[in-house]
């Protein structure tokens, strides 16, 4: 078991999986040298006849181009100039820190808002699920663009639902219900039926929990494009798209996290100060609710899984120090295959093996040998105190963070 996390795509990965399940997509192709970006500029042209290119920074954030990592090139030269500026860049807009993301790819892509193509239209539309009704569900509207947060805010009547039951997937009245919602009529209205039928398809077979295309750019030809996308795939559901490996950008990831699932440890970054070692995810989940109501914030998320032997144990304390936020570690180990008193003389030798732990450590070990581990936690005359029920526990990390 494990809970629940996503892997977010970059916008061009997540156009490339739209334009396998047939959703018209705003075409380009992605570089990370501007001499590449050059390249690439040139095959869309022979493709598309475009001689104007928008120049896309591919960061896991949305709001670029708010923060001028949307622009457009209306030369070759302008695309090389254009692509030196934007790669390197660390990229600022609303949805990153204050630091920025530094960009590493850009994506060239054709103009799609052409002078001749006035009579144009800007939706938004996303699918995602609903953990409360248990249903997909689609969310749309008329006002899509770059400030669909403003229009959720002030007039949040212009954005529609529609709930998608699994079971039945989406029904045609569902897609012409959208379509006609959206004020669309003729060949667009039809193009529409198409698109979100096809996007609820791509939605479904890649196991994502998102996917958000805003703008969805009506032309005047009555094409329907996405020009952006945001794409989340539910990692528990990768073990069947191994095709989708290669789609992970690990400098996107909090490095601890990478770090630990490198080395079989189900490790989720918090903001709290209580760091956990657990063996098991439901009583990793219980570890923190315990912390909660000890008055205290988890830090971390972490299950070490079944074999909580010396070397774990040392490389998950590891991954917890590594958080300065850390003020306590709380221990809490279930030894139902694995013994206690060896889950304890492996906490007791990885503390002797660091030399940077200088916060309290409270450790419960419940099961198998229960009592000899904590003989051997009392006796190791470090800064570590044993606890065995779940009061003691939280009366110790409260006296431990204070
Ligand atoms: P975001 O700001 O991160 O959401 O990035 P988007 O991909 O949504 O792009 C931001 C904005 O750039 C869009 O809302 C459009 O207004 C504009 N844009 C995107 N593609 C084109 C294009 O082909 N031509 C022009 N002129 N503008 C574009
Ligand atoms: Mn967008």
């Amino acid at each position: 078991m494990s809970i629940f996390v996503n892997m977010n795509l970059h916008e061009y990965q997540g156009k490339n999986l739209l334009n396998d399940f047939n959703v018209s997509i705003q075409r380009g192709y992605v570089a990370d040298s501007p001499k590449e970006a050059v390249e690439c500029a040139k095959k869309l042209s022979d493709e598309t006849g475009t001689s104007i290119f928008v120049i896309k920074a591919q960061i896991h954030a949305g709001g670029r181009g708010k923060g001028g990592g949307v622009r457009i090139a209306k030369s070759l030269d302008e695309v090389e100039k254009i692509s030196s500026e934007i790669i390197g860049m660390k990229l600022i807009t609303p949805q990153t820190s204050k630091e920025g993301k530094l960009v590493r790819k850009v994506l060239i892509a054709e103009d799609v808002y052409y002078n001749g193509n006035s009579d144009r239209k800007e939706f938004y539309i996303s699918v995602l699920l609903n953990r409360s009704s248990s249903k997909n569900m689609i969310v749309y509207s008329t006002e899509g663009g770059v400030d669909i947060e403003a229009v959720a805010e002030n007039t949040p009547d212009l954005i529609f639902n529609e709930e998608i039951d699994p079971g039945t997937g989406i029904l045609p009245f569902q897609s012409r219900k959208i379509a006609f919602n959206l004020g669309l009529t003729g060949l667009a209205f039809k193009n529409m039926i198409i698109f979100i039928t096809n996007l609820y398809q791509a939605y479904i077979s890649s196991d994502a929990s998102l996917f958000e295309i805003n703008p969805v750019l009506k032309a005047s030809d009555d094409k329907i494009i996405a020009v952006d996308s945001k794409v989340t795939i539910d990692e528990n559901s990768l073990f069947r798209h191994k095709e989708y490996d290669s789609m992970r950008d690990l400098h996107e990831e909090n490095s601890t996290e990478v770090e630990a699932r490198e080395n079989g440890l189900n490790y989720v970054d918090l903001d709290g100060n209580v760091g956990c070692m657990v063996n098991g995810a439901g009583l990793a989940m219980a570890t923190m609710d315990l912390i909660k109501l000890a008055g205290a914030e988890p830090a971390n998320f972490l299950d070490v899984g079944g074999t909580a032997d010396k070397e774990r144990v040392e490389k998950a304390f590891r991954l917890i120090l590594r958080d300065s936020n850390v003020k306590a570690i709380l221990v809490n180990i279930f030894g139902g295959i694995v013994r206690c008193d060896r889950v304890a003389e492996g906490i007791v030798s990885a503390y002797k093996n660091l030399d940077d732990i200088n916060v309290p450590i409270i450790v419960r070990l419940q099961g198998t040998n229960a009592d000899m581990a904590k003989e051997i936690i009392d006796n190791s005359g470090l800064n570590v105190v044993s606890a065995i029920t779940f009061d003691e526990v939280a009366n110790k990390v409260q006296s431990a963070i204070r």
